[in-house]
């Protein structure tokens, strides 16, 4: 088992170059995840957050439109834990980038969800139709 999730992960992070063709990241070897010796080609936060926006239609089915208070804090969260240690005030870990970044993703396309949709419904009234 722990063989086939390993070959799951180097074909997800680290054999799919479209992730990094598309993704901009600073790929630092110290902030990211290996498996085998291999790299991922994203930061462990990128690899979260990534991980989040497939998991988060999830986020949507289970939480509603409470997903955008959770959005708020887990962008308070993320913000801190990079901001501290961009100011170098702290050092993250590793596994404290990936959940981070995992709770931004799964919460952000949902949260954007939940705004077009109360925007269209703003427009809907606006205009009167039914
Ligand atoms: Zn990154």
């Amino acid at each position: 088992m722990k063989n086939l999730w390993e070959q799951f992960l180097i074909r997800v992070f680290v054999d799919n170059l479209t992730l990094c063709k598309y993704w901009r990241c600073h790929q630092l070897s110290e902030r990211s995840f290996f498996v085998r010796g291999r790299q991922f080609h994203l930061c462990a936060r990128c690899t979260g957050i990534i991980t989040g926006y497939f998991l988060s239609p999830l986020a949507y089915f289970t939480l509603g439109e409470e997903v955008t208070f959770y959005f708020i804090i887990c962008a308070m969260i993320i913000a801190l834990d990079g901001f501290t240690q961009l100011w170098k005030l702290r050092e993250s870990a590793n596994i404290l980038r990936f959940v981070t970044g995992l709770s931004f993703g799964l919460t952000f396309p949902s949260f954007c969800f939940v705004i077009l949709i109360k925007i269209f419904h703003l427009i809907k009234e606006c205009y009167g139709w039914q």
